[in-house]
C-alpha cells in the first residue's frame, strides 16, 4: 500500500464559493489587513535530492505516493490560475517544488507565464542540481532571478545534508552559470541547523561577499511533520547575524518592499548583502502576503496549513474565471493565518502538509 504523509484527499476543505459576483473588490485584504500579492507555486511534488529537513529519505522512499500525472495541474491550468490570481492583486509568482527543474519542459512553462503576465517578477527556486544546463533557457524564457539552496560550502555536509551524495561544486558551478544568463542578483538560500551546518556561515558569507549574489540564512522550521524539528535545532537569526558581523561589520538596510520576507542586512565596507528568514524567532505573519498552489490546485493560504482549497476542482468542473476569482476572494477574505506567531512545541507537532507538496 503506497504511502503518503497526510492522505491528500484529507487536506482539502470545501470551498466557500459565493454567488457569483457577490461584490467583493479585487486586490482586497484578508482578515488582518494583509493584501494578497505573492504566489509561490509548486510545480512537482518530486524531487530528486531528500534534504533532511524536508523531505528525509525515510519518508520519502519507494514507496512513497507521489502524485500521479492526471492530479497535477497542467502549464494551462497553473497559467490560467495565475492570471485570475493576477486579477486580484498579483506581483510576484515564484515557481518551487519539490524541485521545479525535475518538471519537464519547465522553460516553456516560464515562457507562457511571462506572456501572460507582464509585468509581474517571475522567479523561481531550485537545488541547482540541473540548474548548469537550464540557466540560458530559463531567462531566454523571461524569468527574471532565480534562487538556488546551498546549505553548506563543505562537501561532506552538503552530500550529507542532500542525502543524495550530490556533489557541491556543481551546485556553484550552476550559480556561475545563472549569473552569467543574467539571472542575477542569484539568491541563495541556506537553512542553517545547529550542529549540522551552522559552524559554516561566516564560511558561507565570506565566499559570497563582493560577488553580487545574495546568501539568505533560513532557520531550521516546522513545515510538515517528518522532518523531526525540534526548536534545540533552530539557530536564531539573531545567533547567525552577530557571528557574521564579527568578521564582516553589518549595518540593518530598509525592506525593499512592505511584506519582505529576509531582514537585510549590508556589509559596512560595502562587499554587498546578506537577508535572514526568521520565520520562527521573529514571525512575520503580520506582513504575509503570500499563497499558495499546491501541485494539484489546493490554494494554501499558510506554509504551516493543515488544510488547501481545491480551485483544480473549480477549474476541471468547468466554472469560469469570474467563478475562481470569486472563490480565491472569498478564500483571502477569510484568511485569518498566523501560525508562526503562536507557534509551540504542541503545534509543531500537528499534522501539516509537507513543503515538498505545497511549495517552499
Ligand atoms: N527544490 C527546490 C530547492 O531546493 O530550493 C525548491 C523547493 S524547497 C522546498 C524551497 C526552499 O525551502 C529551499 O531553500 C529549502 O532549503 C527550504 N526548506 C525546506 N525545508 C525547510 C525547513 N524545514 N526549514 C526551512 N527551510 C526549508
Amino acid at each position: 500500500m503506497p504511502k503518503t504523509v497526510i492522505a491528500l484527499n484529507e487536506l482539502r476543505t470545501p470551498l466557500p464559493i459565493p454567488p457569483r459576483a457577490a461584490g467583493l473588490a479585487a486586490a482586497s485584504a484578508d482578515t488582518r489587513g494583509r493584501r494578497l500579492r505573492d504566489l509561490r507555486i509548486s510545480v512537482t511534488d518530486r524531487c530528486n535530492f531528500r534534504c533532511v529537513y524536508c523531505m528525509p529519505k525515510e519518508v520519502f522512499d519507494a514507496q512513497y505516493a507521489f502524485l500521479q500525472q492526471r492530479e497535477v495541474l497542467t502549464f494551462e491550468e497553473i497559467v490560467r490560475l495565475a492570471s485570475v490570481f493576477r486579477g486580484e492583486g498579483l506581483e510576484k509568482v515564484r515557481l518551487t517544488g519539490g524541485e521545479p527543474l525535475m518538471r519537464k519542459d519547465i522553460d516553456r512553462l516560464v515562457a507562457m507565464l511571462r506572456a501572460a503576465l507582464p509585468g509581474v517578477d517571475l522567479t523561481l527556486t531550485t537545488n541547482g542540481s540541473a540548474l548548469k544546463a537550464y540557466a540560458q533557457r530559463l531567462r531566454d524564457a523571461g524569468l527574471d532571478r532565480i534562487t538556488v539552496s546551498l546549505d553548506s560550502l563543505d562537501d561532506a555536509t552538503f552530500r550529507a545534508m542532500n542525502d543524495v551524495d550530490f556533489p557541491v561544486a556543481k551546485v556553484l558551478e550552476a550559480i556561475d552559470a545563472a549569473a552569467a544568463a543574467g539571472l542575477s542578483p542569484v539568491k541563495i538560500n541556506v537553512v542553517v541547523k545547529r550542529g549540522v551546518n551552522d559552524a559554516q556561515v561566516v564560511d558561507i558569507a565570506r565566499r559570497f561577499r563582493g560577488t553580487g549574489h545574495v546568501v539568505r540564512f533560513i532557520e531550521f522550521m516546522d513545515v510538515g511533520s517528518t522532518n523531526g524539528w525540534r526548536m534545540d535545532d533552530v539557530v536564531p537569526s539573531a545567533e547567525i547575524v552577530r557571528r557574521i558581523g564579527e568578521h564582516f561589520p553589518l549595518e540593518p538596510l530598509d525592506p525593499e518592499y512592505a511584506g519582505e520576507v529576509a531582514e537585510r542586512w549590508r556589509y559596512r565596507d560595502g562587499a554587498g548583502e546578506i537577508g535572514a528568514i526568521s520565520s520562527v524567532t521573529r514571525a512575520f505573519c503580520s506582513t504575509c502576503t503570500r499563497a499558495r498552489l499546491s501541485t494539484d490546485g489546493q490554494l494554501y493560504t499558510c506554509l504551516f496549513a493543515q488544510r488547501g482549497y481545491d480551485l483544480k476542482a473549480l477549474l476541471r468542473g468547468g466554472a469560469s474565471d469570474d467563478d475562481v476569482a470569486a472563490a480565491i476572494r472569498s478564500i483571502w477574505h477569510a484568511r485569518a493565518d498566523r501560525y508562526s506567531e503562536i507557534r509551540t512545541a504542541e503545534t509543531a507537532r500537528a499534522r501539516k502538509v509537507e513543503m515538498s507538496f505545497i511549495g517552499g
